[in-house]
């Protein structure tokens, strides 16, 4: 394991997210190298580790004033062993290969624990639509798609959204890809209902945290009614976190975008979260509006100085980080703790750092993983994957009575792969080691390639 570690950090020294991702995947998957031999003698890990292709582009487009922009724009094909590249684009400023890198790398596991045939990639760029027209949007997306169409396909990667990709880009994204390529086919997932989509993919990701969060509540005797919930971002994953939350009878009392958060500890209802979804997908404004609109709630500014983000301080049942990486630090884990939280299942891509997820360990917090908790969102990507491929399009209750099926299968095969290696209850081995047993053997049976 150490040699593993020695040799990504020797290669890139800088892609410290890609180390965080790899370090948390070693801790927990010594046991199975122990148990089945051929893993190691045939470096399944180092090959496992490697991308097996990277893609880096130069993205030019012009704004709406003439001026020329260059972005940088990346697709990680990381593992194809048991089907197709799959997994998102991120559009973000933040964007870099070592965020590329780690995203892909946990979905290929996540992908495999949804037990649809989908291998594992990630893409983006380092633009930001904040403050873009739709024609400045637009531009980028076909900028590209010019690039990215040679390196996709149905049967070869099909990309899908993530941060700063949504419904609006999927369809300039798909437009342009149709355009190149002659094809109508189901390149990309998330498209819109009328020309290829899903229903459900839109809610998939935030529905089926609170359906894995809602297991992890039953294997205890409880469930999520009158439970008090911190939920980060106001995004996709976070909307439709809130929308099943209500649903199920809890009171969500956070929301929260890069500038702040909002404290409303009267809950967010349905109807305020209706004005959420305005303000976000349409207006697309910054959350700050919420108190001029409910002003019994309060609206903190975002303060990296601070070291710790006050969200994670109010007292509650649950937590649902379903921003980005890294939101809940050491110091957020103890205060999430002292607050009362017993469980956290995590929306966003790795939102806990490793020190977390220890404090998590140490006080016995219920933790559900994003590869496993957040897997509903790229389960319905496969489900609308299938529909493509049959030319047919479900209805809703059955898409939706396949993604709860999913997420409770999640929840059983990682708490029996857990069991299975004397580490019964940690859903963080347990995903980790039944995503990648599955992986390992399908790349042991097809050789060295
Ligand atoms: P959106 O772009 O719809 O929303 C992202 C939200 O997180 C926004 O509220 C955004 O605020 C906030 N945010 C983003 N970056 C930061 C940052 N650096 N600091 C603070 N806040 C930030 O993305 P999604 O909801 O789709 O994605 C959220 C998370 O869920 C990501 O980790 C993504 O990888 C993960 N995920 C998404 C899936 C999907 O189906 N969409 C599937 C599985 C995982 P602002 O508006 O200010 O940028």
């Amino acid at each position: 394991m150490e040699h593993i570690l020695a040799t990504i950090t020797r290669r890139d020294p800088e892609q410290q997210e890609f180390h965080q991702v790899i370090r948390e995947f070693l801790a927990t998957i010594a046991p199975v190298l122990d148990r089945q031999p051929r893993y190691r003698q045939q470096a399944i890990l180092m090959r496992i580790i490697e991308p097996e292709r990277m893609i880096l582009f130069r993205v030019p487009w012009m704004d709406d004033q003439g001026e020329v922009h260059v972005n940088r724009g990346y697709r990680v094909e990381m593992n194809s062993a048991i089907g197709p590249y799959k997994g998102g684009l991120r559009f973000h400023p933040s964007v870099n290969l070592s965020i590329i890198k780690f995203l892909a790398f946990e979905q290929v596991f996540k992908n495999s624990l949804t037990t649809l045939p989908m291998g594992g990639g990630k893409g983006g760029a380092d633009f930001d639509p904040k403050g873009r027209s739709d024609a400045e949007v637009m531009r980028f997306c076909q900028a590209f798609m010019a690039e990215l169409f040679r390196h996709i396909g149905e049967d070869t990667d099909v990309p899908a959204g993530d941060i700063g990709v949504g419904a609006r880009e999927i369809g300039y994204l798909f437009g342009m890809y149709k355009k190149l390529s002659n094809k109508f086919t189901g390149v990309l997932t998330g498209k819109g209902l009328g020309w290829g989509g899903s229903l459900i993919r839109p809610e998939a990701t935030g529905y089926g945290v609170v359906y894995f969060a809602a297991e992890m509540y039953g294997r205890c005797g409880e469930n999520l009614v009158g439970k008090r919930c911190l939920v980060s971002g106001s995004g996709n994953v976070a909307q439709f976190t809130v929308e099943k939350i209500l649903q199920l009878g809890g009171k969500v009392l956070t929301l929260s975008d890069s500038s702040g958060f909002i404290y409303d500890e009267e809950g967010i209802d349905s109807g305020k979260l209706d004005f959420i979804k305005e303000l976000k997908n349409i207006r697309r404004g910054r959350l700050r509006e919420y108190t001029r609109q409910y002003p019994r709630a309060s609206y903190v500014v975002a303060d990296p100085a601070l070291g710790y983000n006050p969200l994670w301080m109010h007292r509650a049942d649950c937590a649902i980080p379903a921003a980005t990486q890294n939101e809940i630090s050491g110091r957020d884990a103890r205060h999430l703790v002292e607050g009362g939280v017993r469980l956290v299942c995590e929306g966003a891509n790795m939102p806990s750092t490793l020190e977390a997820i220890n404090i998590f360990r140490e006080h016995q917090i219920l933790f559900g993983p994003s590869k496993a908790a957040n897997a509903g969102g790229v389960a319905v990507s496969g489900l609308e994957m299938a529909q493509d491929s049959m030319r047919m399009s479900w209805s809703r209750e059955i898409v939706d009575n396949r993604l709860q099926t999913i997420m409770k299968s999640i929840h059983r095969t990682c708490l029996e792969a857990a069991a299975n290696y004397g580490m019964e209850g940690d859903y963080l081995a347990g995903a980790n080691i039944a995503g990648f047993v599955k992986v390992a053997d399908a790349m042991l049976d097809q050789g060295l390639v």
